[in-house]
C-alpha cells in the first residue's frame, strides 16, 4: 500500500487490490476517512497512518455502494457511516451483497478478516450538498453511472476532488449492473469545472493524479462513451487503457448499453 500527502489536510493511500484509493480528509481536529483500502493489513497500517499525521478519524464515507469501498469499519470500528442517499437505499436495498462478494474475494485469495464485515445502516447525506469536517466543508456531488448511485467530494480548500469510481487512469468506464452510460455522461459533464480547477483528482481506482491529467482522462472517457452509445462493441478503447482486463470491461458494457 501507497500513502501520499496530497495537502497537510489530504492523505491518500492506494491499495495493493484493484488500487483502490482511500483518502484521509482532516479540517482542524476532525478527519474522515474516504472509502477503503481492502486487505487486512492495510487497513491496520491506515488506523496507525491517522493517527501518527493526527488526523483524528469521526467518521467514514464511501463514494458509492461497491464491496471494496466499504471497508473502512475494519480500521475504525467506531466510526459511523455516512453516504449519499442514494448509496444508503442502494445498502438496505441489496442488503448482504457486500459480504458476499467480500467472502468471495478473501476466499479467492486465501485472506483471513479478524471479523465479518459489519455495515450497520449509513447516514444518509444531503447530495448535492454539503458535510461538515471540522472546521471545514466537504461538497457532495451527485455522481451516478459506474453504478446506481454515488458521489463525488470536492475539497476546496486543498484543491481535491475524490472522484468515486470516474477519471481513473487504469480502468475504462464501467457500466455496471444499474448503472448507465448516460448518466456517467452527466456525471463527468458535473464533474468538469471541478477537476478544472483542481489541483489533484483521487480516482477510486489508480491512485491521486493532477488535475490537468485528470481533464484529458475525462475528455477521453467522454469520447468512449459517446462511441459506446453510437457503436457499442465497436467503440475504440482509449489508447493506454487496452489491456484484456480493459477489453473484458468492454465487452460487458457493450452488452449492457445494447440492453437500453
Ligand atoms: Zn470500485
Amino acid at each position: 500500500m501507497r500513502a501520499v500527502g496530497l495537502h497537510p489536510d489530504v492523505i491518500v493511500v492506494t491499495s495493493r487490490a484493484y488500487a483502490t484509493a482511500a483518502v484521509l480528509v482532516r479540517g482542524g481536529d476532525e478527519a474522515f476517512l474516504i472509502d477503503s483500502p481492502v486487505f487486512p493489513d492495510e487497513l491496520d497500517v491506515l488506523a496507525a497512518v491517522a493517527a501518527q499525521a493526527e488526523f483524528p478519524v469521526v467518521g467514514l464515507l464511501a463514494t458509492h455502494g461497491d464491496w471494496d469501498h466499504l471497508l473502512g469499519g475494519y480500521a475504525f470500528p467506531d466510526a459511523p457511516l455516512g453516504a449519499a442517499e442514494s448509496t444508503a437505499a442502494r445498502l438496505i436495498s441489496e442488503v448482504g451483497t457486500p459480504q458476499r462478494e467480500l467472502r468471495a474475494f478473501d476466499e479467492e485469495l486465501y485472506v483471513t478478516r479478524p471479523r465479518p464485515l459489519s455495515l450497520p445502516g449509513a447516514q444518509q447525506l444531503p447530495v448535492p450538498g454539503h458535510v461538515d469536517v471540522g472546521s471545514r466543508e466537504l461538497e457532495l456531488h451527485p455522481a451516478e453511472g459506474h453504478t446506481v448511485d454515488g458521489m463525488a467530494l470536492w475539497a476546496p480548500w486543498a484543491g481535491v476532488l475524490i472522484a468515486g469510481d470516474y477519471l481513473s487512469p487504469v480502468e475504462i468506464p464501467m457500466i455496471s449492473e444499474g448503472g448507465s452510460a448516460s448518466a456517467y455522461l452527466a456525471t463527468l459533464a458535473r464533474l468538469e469545472p471541478l477537476v478544472a480547477q483542481a489541483a489533484h483528482v483521487v480516482p477510486g481506482h489508480g491512485g491521486a493524479i493532477e488535475g490537468e491529467r485528470a481533464l484529458a482522462i475525462l475528455r477521453e472517457d467522454r469520447a468512449y462513451l459517446e462511441a459506446l452509445l453510437e457503436r457499442g462493441a465497436g467503440a475504440p478503447l482509449p489508447l493506454a487503457r487496452r489491456t484484456g482486463a480493459q477489453r473484458a470491461i468492454h465487452a460487458k458494457n457493450a452488452e449492457r448499453v445494447s440492453r437500453h
